[in-house]
């Protein structure tokens, strides 16, 4: 109890749009008709954030619901299906893993019962497969007993890149779009017709620094089309939502990947080193991001590797 009781003061309710609905705590904003998400915190995963770090949530249509990205916990999961059932009572149709991240699926077996269809990337299989092994063992430790329940489920309905497709809540379409590697090699989006809202998952980060774990240049295409979607609302993967006439957050994301990429490459072609990459490059954006510290160095190593192939 006590865990959810210092899970209360993370709790964070400043924002523009509409209604802020707290179970137990656990605070979901409703952005447009429908829709609503849980602002993760801007930390690393600890017992007491229950690994709610990233952006969570759901939409109903009038038949069932979406999940959208489960929580980092299966305790946060649990919150998470909580905050549905003060909406409404309808059944939870699907759970959408927009990628593999922790933060983004450990709380799916919270959902289990309902029996969803598991919805992901098709390559989201694959990453499971080659990760879950260590997130098990690092996640067990990190989060301590908020780890417990936690369970790896598979996705069942896999969408193919450049072939998007719909879902259907009843009178409420959902597209779902994977992505080629970008923030991870499988991205996907979703886009709620109804009410042009885009939930990126992690293609966007606003105010915590962005983490590299696919293609600093396959990151930066995709931010191209991304931004230039026709939408009224965004829900980033961390940070808050916003109206879509408010660019900043994705030119905030592309001036940092933009700034490593010229930087970087500036090294490669003075036959440069690693070592003076991480050391000098992008250090200018330090002051403009949370978690600066814990995760630029591994994005210029990232970035490093890939462009000195180019
Ligand atoms: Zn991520």
């Amino acid at each position: 109890m006590h865990l959810l009781i210092s899970f209360i003061t993370l709790v964070v309710s400043s924002f523009a749009f509409a209604s802020n609905v707290q179970t137990e705590g656990y605070s979901v904003q409703r952005v447009a008709d429908g829709i609503y998400y849980h602002q993760g915190s801007h930390e690393e995963a600890t017992p007491e954030n229950l690994g709610a770090i990233a952006n969570v949530g759901f939409i109903i249509g009038e038949d069932c619901v979406a999940v959208i990205d489960s929580g980092g916990s299966f305790r946060e999961g649990k919150l998470l299906h909580q905050a549905i059932r003060q909406q409404t009572s309808l059944p939870i149709c699907y759970v959408i893993n927009t990628h593999v991240h922790p933060d983004h699926i450990l709380g799916n077996a919270a959902f289990k019962a309902d029996h969803p269809k598991f919805v992901g990337h098709e390559k989201l299989p694959a990453a499971l497969a080659s990760r879950q092994q260590h997130f098990a063992k690092q996640f067990s430790q990190i989060l301590g007993d908020a780890y417990q329940g936690v369970e790896f489920i598979d996705a069942d309905t896999l969408i193919s890149i450049d072939s998007p497709q719909t879902i259907d809540l009843g009178s409420r379409e959902l597209l779902l779009t994977a992505y080629t590697t970008a923030h991870t090699d499988h991205d996907l989006t979703v886009y709620d017709v109804n009410t042009s809202t885009l939930w990126t998952g992690d293609l966007l980060f606003v105010e915590r620094i962005p983490a590299l774990d696919g293609s600093i240049n396959g990151w930066i295409n995709a931010i191209d089309t991304l931004a230039n979607l026709d939408t009224e609302v965004v829900i980033p993967g961390h940070g808050p939502a916003f109206k879509s006439e408010d660019s900043t957050g994705w030119k905030n994301l592309l001036r940092y990947l933009s700034t490593v990429r010229e930087e970087i490459r500036l090294i490669i072609n003075d036959m440069g080193t690693i070592e003076e990459a991480t050391a000098s490059v992008a250090t200018q954006e330090a002051e403009k991001w949370k978690l600066f510290e814990d995760y630029h160095r591994r994005n210029i190593t990232a970035a490093f590797v890939e462009l000195e192939w180019e």
